[in-house]
């Protein structure tokens, strides 16, 4: 792999004061001396995001664009990202610098050691405000008490992933995707490198306490069946109940007949 062709796919929202700090960022790595693209997937946002994507392409071909025709989520804008990404190793990254450009050197130094996926670790959640920090942890442990497929701590969707990995996961009939289930169920040979996430020191998170909610069900129901299986039993259970009290009525009246109301 003398020359690896890496594709960054990067999920934009309504943040379009990143675009510019973002794509200087990476361009200042190593990988850039190879071939490589950045995707930036623009998920409808409805501020000056897609003139900021195309004055980024006048200036570099390498940078390419997906508009999406409204706002569809990270999971959907990611998996737009990974149809078309065209790299032997593809990498999602947030737009707001949280997921520091400056690990790519390591992802890419264990991508060429043999792993095929290389996730990263938050080394502390301290940019994170309690409550999600909170949140976070209890949704990762009740994920990976009832889901076969585990998700490591603190690890996000901030990765390298190879080519056979990204092959998996695009031919996943999957419609709605929770993308961090989905790794953890894809296997492959596995790493990871430690970082220090950023503050979110300019941009706001994108995301409302309601669709991280939606996004939490949603990671649940589509790892794991248990969810499904306790519903199976209480309506069993029920049914089961409403029979015996059904025989109960009927026998009452055959022994003891109709009671004067
Ligand atoms: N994002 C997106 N669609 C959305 C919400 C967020 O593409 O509906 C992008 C966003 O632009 C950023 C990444 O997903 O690149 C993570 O979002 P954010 O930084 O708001 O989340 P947090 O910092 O809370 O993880
Ligand atoms: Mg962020």
């Amino acid at each position: 792999m003398t020359n690896p062709y890496i594709a960054i796919i990067v999920p934009t929202y309504n943040h379009e004061k990143f675009i510019g700090r973002c794509l200087r960022s990476l361009l200042n790595q190593t990988f850039a001396r190879d071939k490589y693209e950045i995707i930036v997937v623009d998920d409808g946002s409805t501020d000056t995001t897609m003139a900021a994507i195309a004055a980024a392409n006048q200036r570099n071909p390498h940078v390419r664009c997906i508009s999406l025709s409204r706002n569809f989520g990270k999971e959907a804008a990611l998996s737009a990202g990974l149809d078309h990404a065209r790299g032997q190793a593809v990498v999602p990254m947030d737009v707001d610098l949280q997921d520091p450009p400056e690990v790519l050197g390591e992802m890419v130094a264990k991508w060429r050691a043999g792993y095929d996926t290389i996730y990263g670790v938050r080394r502390n959640r301290a940019s994170d405000s309690l409550p999600k920090r909170l949140s976070a942890d209890l949704y990762y442990k009740a994920h990976n008490l009832l889901s076969a497929d585990k998700i490591p701590d603190h690890a996000g969707d901030f990765r390298l992933l190879d080519r056979r990995v990204v092959d998996v996961l695009r031919a996943l009939p999957e419609r709605n995707r929770f993308m961090k289930g989905l790794f953890a169920w894809s296997g492959f040979k596995q790493t990871s490198v430690e970082y220090d996430r950023a503050e979110r020191t300019l941009g706001e998170t994108k995301f409302k306490p309601w669709k991280l909610w939606t996004l939490a069900i949603d990671g649940i129901t589509s790892s794991s069946t248990v969810p499904l299986r306790i519903w199976t039993y209480v309506g069993a259970t029920i049914a089961l109940m409403s029979f015996i009290y059904a025989f109960i009525i009927i026998a009452k009246v055959l022994v003891f007949g109709i009671a004067v109301p």
